[in-house]
């Protein structure tokens, strides 16, 4: 391992701006190196920008924080990735392809020390945080390989691929709170990538404590929680995060997310075999969310090799459906989707790791 410069990613425009102009450089070359790392450039490669200053900057940051180490291309349209931090390790991402544009999930962490048995991230425990930059990175990477795509709706010079960006990636985002939110503030700024709230979603294991501080921070994202059981006794067998917080604590946090952004919020229910997919668990989760502005995705567990819990077939994946459709509980099976090449989830890190050791 090496080790790390500084990101240069991690700044917003007016912190690069304040930076260069304390180094005596004129502020519009601020300008000019942003718009180059927001295309997706290494400082190597920056328009515009003379050599004798891309060699001052990268004196103090990473040329490429993040690099595409290897793609997945699925029969469907989604490709997978294996992206290279500039410390060598290795964390992975998918891009979704829909008609309204693309949507990419992005790690926050290397790893995950959040432990839930069905989850191939956390194996390994955490090996560290991503910064602020590293999770921009692996947008910008991603919208530089897409650039020009024929199929991108929209148009315009602003055109980016990746419209919709989802934090379901690797390690737990609220464990990783002031990363994760400086992020969040990057990826939404008018003068960064401008994506939306609206087109961001936020998925927790539920770390309490951090969903209310989310709840102020003026990001109105979606927040999705991984329940994955109805009771807190069931919740322990399959997520060691739920002796720290109970389904009734994690209820009130999203009530109060809702009452503070007017969001609704999400769930996911990953269908484990002889876990949690009875026509009981359906009435159970069915009471629990009654009235609640919510919706439930539900999700076929990918089945980790490590792990020994099973996944559900379709036809009880939708009997199960059905079952909280019954009692007005809106929910959506989560299409399976780019299973050809993997699954995600860790999987492709673990796979990767076990055949190039770091
Ligand atoms: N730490 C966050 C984000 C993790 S991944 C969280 O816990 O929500 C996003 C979703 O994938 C979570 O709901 C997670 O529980 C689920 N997941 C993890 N491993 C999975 C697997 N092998 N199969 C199906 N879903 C899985």
């Amino acid at each position: 391992r090496t080790k790390m410069k500084k990101i240069l990613q991690d700044l917003s425009l007016e912190e690069l701006e304040a930076e260069l102009t304390a180094q005596g450089e004129k502020k519009f070359r601020a300008a000019q190196i942003y718009g180059g790392m927001l295309s997706g450039k290494t400082i190597e490669e920056l328009p515009a920008v003379p050599n004798a200053l891309k060699e001052k900057l990268l004196q103090t940051y990473e040329n490429a924080p993040v690099s595409v180490e290897k793609v997945f291309y699925s029969s469907d349209g989604t490709e997978k990735y294996l992206f290279r931090l500039s410390d060598g390790n290795i964390i992975e991402g998918v891009l979704m392809k829909y008609k309204y544009g693309y949507t990419q999930c992005v790690s926050t962490q290397v790893g995950c020390r959040m432990g839930c048995r069905f989850c191939a991230s956390t194996l390994n425990g955490l090996i560290r945080n991503l910064t602020a930059g590293e999770i921009l990175s692996q947008i910008l990477v991603v919208n530089a390989l897409h650039k020009g795509d024929p199929d991108l709706p929209g148009s315009g010079k602003e055109k980016r691929a990746v419209t919709n960006v989802v934090l379901m990636g690797s390690g737990e985002p609220l464990d990783n709170y002031d990363n994760v939110v400086k992020f969040l503030r990057l990826l939404t700024s008018e003068k960064g990538l401008n994506v939306s709230a609206r087109n961001i979603s936020l998925s927790t294991c539920g770390v309490v404590p951090e969903m209310y501080r989310l709840a102020n921070e003026n990001i109105p994202l979606n927040l999705t929680v991984s329940l994955h059981a109805t009771a807190d006794e069931d919740r322990k067998r399959i997520m060691p995060v739920a002796n720290k917080y109970s389904i009734a604590e994690i209820l009130k946090a999203c009530k109060n997310y809702f009452e503070k952004t007017g969001r609704r919020y999400y769930f996911e229910y990953t269908l484990i075999d002889g876990e949690n997919c009875d026509e009981a668990h359906a009435n159970a989760l069915a009471k629990l969310l009654k009235g609640l502005p919510c919706h439930v995705n539900l999700i076929r567990l990918n089945e980790v090799k490590e792990r020994t819990l099973k996944s559900v077939g379709d036809k009880n994946a939708y009997r199960f459906m059905g079952w909280l459709e019954k009692q007005g509980i809106s929910a959506t099976l989560r299409r399976q989707i780019g299973s050809d090449v993997g699954g995600a989830c860790g999987q492709l890190r673990a796979g990767y790791l076990e055949e190039n050791p770091l």
